[in-house]
């Protein structure tokens, strides 16, 4: 596998190119340390851009859904995607409004989408899904039904392609406003993890067990879906 995914018309970043990479080592934390993607389709010419979880193994990306759902059946039949993950890391106060901005990491990852259908391969898929975020949960859960795998639906594509664009920086003001008198700079923002809440149907005694260790409260979430992920796929 090459350190970088090929290039051409589709992936190139053609706006601010300084800011891109096609490099699997940017790509992939970026990858992982979102739980929540966008998948972009076109069916009868229509476009749909569909929220949804997702995860990585390798060089393939897999979500699930109901198998009811209008955006698996139309990818079903390996119809292009283009999935995209972004974090929004901060916000770039500048001088004018023009040069206001946003620190993000983005990524665009290209590909056909694939429904896996080997009941073996699907279970495999749906225990990764669990394990991926919590290592260990799903020795403690009671076993799907056959109904609850067949109502299910995941979906697989290969990465043909991806971009990532990142902005990092602070305020990029035109020369002659660094001198007046506003504040400028950049808020920084981060999704951080609060403290469990019970379910309130919970027998009494339980408390979240080692499963969830990675979602310790105050901790930054990308660091905790590094943390599962490496775990989860430390040979990788
Ligand atoms: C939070 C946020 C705020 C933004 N604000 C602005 C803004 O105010 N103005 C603005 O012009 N742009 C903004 N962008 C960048 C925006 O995502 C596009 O990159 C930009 O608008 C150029 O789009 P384009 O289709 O012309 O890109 P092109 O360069 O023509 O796209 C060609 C290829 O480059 C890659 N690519 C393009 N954009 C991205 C991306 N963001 N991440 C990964 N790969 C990419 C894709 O593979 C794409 O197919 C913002 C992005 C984010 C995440």
């Amino acid at each position: 596998m090459t350190a970088s995914y090929p290039v051409d018309e589709r992936n190139r970043v053609k706006r601010l190119g300084k800011r891109a990479t096609y490099d699997r080592d940017a790509i992939y934390p970026i990858l992982d340390t979102a739980l929540l993607c966008h998948i972009a389709y076109v069916v009868d010419g229509q476009p749909y851009c569909t929220p949804t979880a997702f995860w990585r193994e390798g060089d393939t990306l897999f979500w699930h859904g109901s198998s009811a759902s209008r955006m698996l059946r139309a990818q079903a039949d390996g119809i292009p995607v283009c999935l995209t993950v972004t974090h929004m890391d901060g916000l770039v106060m500048a001088r004018s409004g023009f040069n206001h901005s946003i620190n993000y990491r983005s990524v665009m990852a290209f590909g056909t989408a694939r429904r896996i259908e080997d009941s073996a391969e699907k279970r495999h898929a749906m225990d990764a899904f669990v394990e991926r975020f919590f290592p260990g949960r799903n020795a403690a859960l009671r076993e799907p039904t056959g109904q609850e795998v067949k109502a299910t639906s995941i979906l697989s594509m290969e990465i043909e392609q991806a971009s990532a664009k990142i902005r990092a920086t602070g305020p990029g003001d035109d020369e002659e406003d660094f001198a007046l008198p506003i504040w400028a700079g950049v808020v920084p923002l981060r999704t951080v993890i609060g403290a469990p809440e019970d379910c309130p149907r919970l027998p009494a005694g339980l408390v979240p067990g080692a499963d969830l260790a990675a979602y310790r409260e105050g901790r930054v979430v990308d660091e905790a879906f590094l943390e599962t992920y490496r775990r989860g796929y430390a040979d990788e």
